[in-house]
Order: C-alpha cells, then structure tokens, then sequence
C-alpha cells in the first residue's frame, strides 16, 4: 500500500453517494507533506515527458498542482469557473459537470496562459466520471497544446472517468484507485495498482 491508500485509510470518510471526503489532508485542509510526496511521485511517473506547465481546476486541484509545479519546475494554470459570457474571445472555454454540486460550470483559461507551444501536465484531486478531466483536456485542444498526461490523487474506479479517459490513450497516473467502498461500514478497497497499465 502506498503512502496516500494509507493516509485514505487512516483519515478518509465514506459519505453516501459515492463522495470520500478527505478535506482533512486533502482538499481543505491541506498536508503539504503529503503534496509533496506526490509531487516527487508524479515526477517519477512523468519523467520521460517534457512538461512545461502544469494545469488544473478551480479550486481543490489548485493546492496539489502548485506543490507538484514546483518539482517539474513549470507555472500553474488553473481553470477558472467563471458566470460571464466570452465577449472578447480572449479565453477558451469549456463546460464542465461538478460531480460534488451537480451543477453545470463555465470555465475558463485566458489565450494568453496557453498556446500551441504547451505541453501540458493536467493534475486534479479526484476523478470521478471525468467531466473536469474532459473540460480539461478540451481547452488544451483548443490553444492547439499537448496533453504529456494525467496525474490525480484519487481515482474512484469504479466510475467511469478512468477507463474513458485511459481508452483516450492518455497516460493517466492515479496515485490511489478506490476499487470499491461502504459508506455503511467505512470500509474502502484499493485496486492492485500493478494491474493498471
Ligand atoms: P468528475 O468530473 O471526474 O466526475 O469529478 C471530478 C471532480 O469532482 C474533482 O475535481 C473533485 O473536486 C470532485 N469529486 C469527485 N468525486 C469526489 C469525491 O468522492 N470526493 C471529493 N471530495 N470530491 C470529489
């Protein structure tokens, strides 16, 4: 088991409808520690790439992205949700369904932070159904940038992001993959991590 299976087991909370909260080390407050041990992981995983920037969503994903930033040596980018309407078109835009709050969010990257010239390493806490990842992933494709591959904390693999997203053919790197949990029990199970290619 690695270091964040064991820190899931240790501080992880199963809630009804498939959500694990970990906002005491991961997405709220915030073990900077524990970041930078993904940091050097993501680095290892990534090291054949030539990344030069890091990118990332609003907000929980801002925090991991900026310690794994300062291992690859690169600036963060982070999509912005946003309510107003592209009027100038100076930013990509892409949709995205919040799996959390179920609810639909713009977001957004200014042309000026991303371009043809990108390659990029996207980095997320979670990945769910891979809406965030998707949206993601489009606004790269928009600036006419390079997707180098996919680091995540946690992937909950037994929804359907991770298959959809790997079936891409992006390497995609999650450091924990939940197999299966309870909310009545508490109980969670990780996937053999050497079953993942
Ligand atoms: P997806 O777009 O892949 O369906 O969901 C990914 C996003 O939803 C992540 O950025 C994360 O913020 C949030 N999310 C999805 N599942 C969970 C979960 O089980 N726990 C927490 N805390 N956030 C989640």
């Amino acid at each position: 088991m690695n270091f964040l299976e064991e820190r899931i087991l240790k501080d992880g909370i199963v809630k009804e409808g498939n959500v694990l909260k970990v906002d005491s080390f991961l997405n709220h407050q915030m073990d900077i520690n524990l970041f930078k041990q993904m940091g050097e992981e993501f680095k290892k995983r990534f090291a054949d790439k030539n990344i030069n920037k890091i990118m990332t969503i609003e907000a929980s994903g801002i925090g991991i992205a900026c310690v794994v930033a300062s291992y690859f040596d690169v600036p963060v980018v982070f999509a912005k949700k946003s309510q107003s309407i592209n009027i100038d078109g100076d930013v990509y835009v892409a949709e995205v369904e919040s799996f959390t709050h179920k609810n639909k969010n713009q977001v957004i990257v200014s042309k000026r932070f991303l371009g043809p010239e990108d390659h990029v390493l996207i980095i997320d806490d979670f990945l769910a159904n891979g809406c965030a990842l998707q949206g993601l992933i489009s606004i790269v494709a928009q600036a006419g940038g390079t997707v180098e591959g996919i680091g995540i904390a946690v992937e909950k693999g037994f929804q359907s992001g991770g298959r959809m997203i790997r079936n891409l053919g992006y390497q995609l790197e999650s450091l924990a993959i939940v197999e299966s949990m309870d909310a009545a029990t508490g109980n969670v199970k990780f996937r053999d991590q050497s079953e993942v290619e």
